[in-house]
This record gives C-alpha cells, structure tokens and sequence, in this order.
C-alpha cells in the first residue's frame, strides 16, 4: 500500500535545504510518493521515520528470493487474496525432497531425475525450483555428504533440511553460492540459525507450532536483523495448513501484520504419490509459495505443474501465440494448411496433433484476441471475411502451390462464406484437435 505525498511529508525533517535534489521536503516527498525518488536521498531523515516510512511503504508480503542465474527462485510479493481481484504473481516454487538416508549412488540418481523435470507443454516449460535435502539420518556427516553429492550435480538452489546449526554452517560452506533456503530456525535455534543466514545472506525458513508462536518467532529474528524469511506455521494436517496459510495471508494483506509479511511453504504427507499430488495442489491453490513433495515422477508432477501454470496465468490476458504463418516439419509447396485461433492452448493443441500426423503442414492461428475457437465464433472474432484477409495479407500465398485451408470442424458453418470471400477450397476439419492425425491421413497421406 503506498502512501500519499503528504503522509511521507509529515515523516520528513522539514529543513527545505535541496540537498536530495528538489528545493523543499514536500517536493521530495511528492516525488518519493510516485516513486521518483529514494529516501537514502535525504541524509537527515530519523531512523525512526526511515523504519516508519519503509514499513509503510513495504510490500505486504515480502519478496524472498533464493538461487542464482537462471535458477533464482522469487517467492511471495502477492497484492490480493482472490486471483480473480488482479492476479497472483510469483507462481509456488516445488522442491523435491533427497533423504540423506539414502546412498550416494541413490542421491545422484534421483538429484539427475528432478534435474530432468523440465517439460515443454503448450508452448511453456514447467520446471522444479529446489532440491531439498532432508538431514533423515540426523547424523551431520551424512547431511553434509548428500548435500556436496547434490551440489555437484544440479544447478538448482538447494534446501537444506536440518535443525542443527552445525551441519546447516557445514552445509553452507559447499552451497551457499547457489543461495539455498535454510530449514528451519526454530524456537531452540534461531539465534545461531539467523547468525548463520546473515552471514551468508540466504533466506531462512521459520518454524513453530501454531500462528502465535510463529508470529513470535518471526519478530525475534527481524530484531536480529534477517529479513529474508520464509513460514512454516507447523501444521502437518492439510486442511489445518491451508486454514494457516488462509489466516496468515488475511493479516498480511488486510490487516499489514507485519510478522506475516512473509512467504509461506509446507510439506505433502502421503506416502502415496498421487495423494500427495492432490495434497500439493491444494497447497498451491491456497497461497503456499514452496510445497516440497517427495515424488520425482514426471506422471506426477506434469498434473501439478499444470494446474500451477493455469493459477498463475492473468486471468485479464488471455495467452496468446503471434497470428502468422507456423511450419511443422518440412514444409513444401503442395503442404496442407490449417487455421485455428490464437488462443495458446487451441494454437499449441493443434500443434502437437499435426506433429503427431507426421505430415508437414502450415498452421495460421487468426488474431481471436486469445480466445478459442467457439467463443470467437459466438463474439464474431472468427468472420469469413477476417479470415480471407489474413490468408491474403499473412503471406502464405507465397509459400504454397494450392488454395486450400482446413478450418476447425466446430465453425463448419462459416465454409461457404468463407469460399465466396477468399475464392480458397474450404475443408472442414475435425471438431476436436485429437481427430487431425486421422484426418490428415484420410485427406493428404
Ligand atoms: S534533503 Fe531532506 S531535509 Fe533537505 S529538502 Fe530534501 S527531504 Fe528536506
């Protein structure tokens, strides 16, 4: 929530000297408030007013981030409580758990399976944020062993899993420079724990039992001086957690508790794979920015991924791919040519099933706003008349000997129309994208 120009004046010590830049405070101020200015300008302001001022001013869930390069990993940073009142913006991270029971042959092998979760599906790749390593044996040396076995091999930030200091300072000592997320400081240990995330300047987990303990323990170790924290509230009963996570979302944006300002994370408890797909999907529908799921199985993770991309999407911009022309395979004159929309998931659909007709072919998605092909129809976004001036203006005319186009079998209506206005022969195409290998073969093979 920001604040107005005069409210960030009545923090400020009135002194008109120019020396950050405008002549007066309240010039300064207004410029502070369109974020025109920073406050580190004005050398006079009070500790007292900077902490008010950056409180005031602070996002209402913190931005916690973990990794590097390409793997950095943002987690919180969220304005709303319902997706639909804007949209949710940093999409929930997953981490798959290594138990440091495990030989370092079974380590490797399962860090190399979550390194080969990244899947291209609708024209977007879905990956894993973390490797958690889990201290299970409780025995340091064996923590450290896996964490230097898992280091080695995967790029992805880690996160370390243990409740002694010791074996998380040795831990840091191999993969801080991938900037990990420590787990957990706790009631017991959070003074050397937060020592610990300071100085290496990584994020830190908190857990305790319950929203009060937590809030508790979060204040003691923003008073040590760590900002960078993220909340386990201690539940392991699903909808206890989700009832958590509900509570701790409502304060931090309703009420601005600061304590709560922070990303939340939780665990899947099932045994059972798919189970603990479904547990992980409620988790991320209700606001958790980590769920760490112990299954690497592409056939799990693919659903839950999914689900993730549809949550995270802006539900007020529909994914769109580029209207023009899209060759798959060896394209050659006498290639088919298909339309369909340029709703992502139509686009990307009829994609995947020309590919999978193994006959080259040209596809046009028409500029439908990013709607699907029904709905444009029904908003008349999907006309005879629009579609024979993109086949005329789009340049496929050039690339092909004949004047036929498939259009999708649902607007089977508009193919005379379609004919009169673009003088191509119109074939309609199966209704359903799953039918086009069929299709292709009866038509073109
Ligand atoms: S430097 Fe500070 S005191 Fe001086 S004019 Fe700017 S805001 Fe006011």
């Amino acid at each position: 929530m920001g604040l107005t120009g005069l409210e960030i004046y009545k923090q400020l010590p009135k002194k008109n000297c120019g020396e950050c830049g405008p002549p007066t405070c309240l010039a300064f101020a207004m410029n502070l408030a369109s974020g025109k200015a920073a406050l580190d300008a004005c050398p006079y302001v009070s500790d007292a007013a900077r902490e008010a001022l950056e409180s005031a001013s602070a996002p209402p869930i913190a931005l916690v981030k973990a990794g590097t390069g390409d793997y950095v990993v943002e987690m919180g940073d969220e304005t709303e409580l319902f997706r639909h009142d804007k949209k949710f913006y940093h999409e929930t991270a997953y981490a798959i758990k290594v138990s440091d029971n495990l030989s370092e042959e079974e380590i490797s092998e399962k860090v190399k399976a979550i390194n080969s979760l990244i899947i291209e599906r609708v024209g977007m790749h879905y990956k894993v944020q973390f490797v958690a390593i889990d201290n299970e044996s409780g025995n340091a040396d064996a923590f450290v062993k896996a964490v230097e076995v898992a280091n080695s091999i995967t790029d992805m930030p880690l996160v370390l899993m243990s409740k002694n200091a010791s074996a998380i300072g040795k831990a840091l000592s191999i993969a801080a420079d991938k900037k990990p997320l420590v787990y957990a400081a706790t009631e017991e240990n959070y003074e050397e724990m937060t020592s610990l995330a300071k100085e290496k300047n990584v994020p830190l987990a908190v857990y305790a039992k319950g929203l009060d303990a937590l809030a508790d323990l979060v204040q003691k170790i923003v008073n040590l001086g760590h900002k960078q924290l993220v909340l386990d509230p201690g539940s392991r009963d699903l909808s206890q957690t989700i009832a958590n996570f509900v509570q701790i979302r409502r304060q931090a944006i309703k009420k601005k508790f600061r304590p709560f300002g922070y990303p939340v994370m939780a665990f899947t408890r099932s045994a059972e794979p798919l189970q603990e797909v479904v547990e992980a999907v409620s988790l991320t529908g209700r606001y958790a920015s980590l769920v760490v799921l112990n299954t690497a199985d592409p056939a799990h993770m693919v659903p839950l991924m999914s689900w993730r991309q549809n949550l995270y999407t802006d539900p007020q911009v529909p994914i769109q791919v580029q209207e023009k022309v899209y060759a798959v395979g060896e394209v050659n004159e006498n290639s088919p040519v298909y339309i369909t929309t340029n709703f992502s998931l139509s686009f990307y659909t009829v994609q995947g099933e020309v590919e999978a007709s193994k006959i080259p072919s040209y596809i046009i998605p028409i500029n439908t706003d990013g709607t699907s092909v029904l709905t444009a129809y029904s908003a008349g976004k999907y006309e005879p008349e629009q579609i024979a001036a993109v086949l005329k203006k789009i340049g496929i005319e050039d690339q092909i000997s004949h004047r036929k186009v498939v259009i999708p079998g649902l607007v089977a209506v508009i193919s005379g129309k379609l004919e009169d206005a673009s003088g191509w022969k119109v074939i309609v195409g199966p209704r359903e994208a799953s039918g086009i290998p069929s299709f292709a073969k009866s038509q073109f093979a």
